[in-house]
């Protein structure tokens, strides 16, 4: 029996969750994946009556279940940054869900490039450090620099471009990586890519010019690539962003830091057709991990009907590979793709298919496979 635990959260998560929901039960009707699910009160609307975002004792229960299955956080009505910082981010630090995984498929006829490519991209989003850390500041021509990093920065600064007066600005951010956050990074990446099957591994950086935290990133990739004896390829991510639109099915598993892949993989979330078809899971191997859809509550379709679940449905079945039920992951995708090809899907895709009425669709396709 796993135990899940559902947020829902703001706008259209609510409405592909319940979808979401529909074919995990469908699922553990034809197969032997049992389940409960525990349901949370988390997002804007909590925290527009109680001022709570995320308790102590949310974090205690959420931490005693095998997964997170979560909708979307976001409301007009709260100014941008609080609901995501104070409980997305939250959460993904205080499980240190250090990879977010966000799978890259062509899903023809919806791929929006002129040649007819099949492609399969596991990218690999580390998840905590790099220039994410939230280690920046600003200070005005030394007098408030009170750490040596700042004086470090601020005479760098001088160097580049000296002060002439005396109220010059400045403002930095540091990009951070730790030996053993990418040591745990690559193991992860170098797994999956044998649990895929696949012999060689692509790192994305910019080592030509962020020369210390990349080059310490190759350092370690490059002894794990010996270790696991996977072969390992080097992209900048200038030239892995051109290489998306132009070879995307010469790629399998793709590892890359922190603020490159927020970039790519928004990038990739229009090549397999746009928001409405991309799932993240933000992972912690040894721990609890989060699966969600990588669109946010889209407020201004919500409560329509129009919103495409398969996003959500995605999320789910990365959710089912995760906790070791690879068959019934594959029972999704294949109920996906045979929705896709029979034009039974939602307007964001040019169908006709309320939310709800694409859930049946996918149930149903579900359901046949029994
Ligand atoms: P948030 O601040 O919560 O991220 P947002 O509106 O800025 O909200 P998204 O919610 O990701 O960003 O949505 C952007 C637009 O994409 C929406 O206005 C909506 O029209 C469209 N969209 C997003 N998700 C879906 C979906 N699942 N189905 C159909 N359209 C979608």
């Amino acid at each position: 029996m796993r135990h899940l635990a559902v947020i829902p959260g703001d706008g259209i998560g609510k409405e592909v969750v319940d979808v979401g929901l529909e074919i995990i039960d469908a699922i553990s009707e034809i197969s032997s994946f049992d389940y409960d699910a525990e349901l949370f009160d988390i997002g804007s609307e909590r925290y527009l009556r109680t001022g709570e975002l995320i308790t102590e004792e949310d974090f205690d229960d959420l931490g005693k279940k095998d997964a997170i299955y979560f909708g979307a956080i976001g409301d007009p009505r709260v100014k941008p940054g609080i609901l995501e910082k104070g409980i997305l981010l939250n959460m993904r630090a205080r499980f240190d869900q250090y990879i977010n995984l966000r799978p890259v498929t062509s899903w023809h006829p919806f791929v929006p490039l002129k040649k007819h490519f099949d492609f399969d991209i596991c990218f690999l989003r580390e998840n905590t450090e790099d220039f994410y850390m939230g280690a920046g500041g600003t200070f005005r021509n030394g007098r408030d620099a009170r750490v040596t990093v700042k004086r470090k920065l601020y005479d760098l600064q001088m160097d580049l471009h000296p002060v002439s007066s005396s109220d010059d600005e400045y403002a930095f951010e540091i990009g951070l990586l730790s030996r053993k956050g990418i040591e745990r990074f690559a193991d992860h990446a170098f797994r999956t890519a044998i649990k895929r099957g696949e012999d060689r591994i692509t790192l994305v950086d910019k080592a030509n010019v962020c020369t210390s935290i990349y080059g310490m990133q190759r350092e370690i990739f490059e002894a794990r690539s010996k270790e696991y004896g996977i072969a390992l390829d080097y992209m900048y991510v200038d030239a892995m962003a051109m290489a998306m639109i132009v070879r995307p099915h010469t790629f399998g598993t793709v590892a890359v830091p922190n603020l490159f892949g927020d970039i790519l993989t928004d990038l990739g979330a229009q090549l397999q057709g746009g928001l409405g078809m991309g799932a993240s899971g933000n992972i912690n191997p040894e721990g609890v991990s989060m699966f969600e859809p990588i669109h946010g509550s889209a407020p201004d379709i919500a409560g329509q009907g129009k919103a495409n679940p398969i996003a959500a449905v995605l999320a789910a079945k990365m959710m089912l590979d995760q906790l070791g039920y690879e068959e019934m992951g594959t029972l999704i995708q294949n109920a996906v793709r045979k929705c896709l090809d029979d034009g039974k899907f939602t307007r964001d895709l040019g169908g006709t298919l309320t939310t709800a009425e694409a859930g049946i669709e996918i149930k149903k396709a579900v359901l046949a496979q029994k």
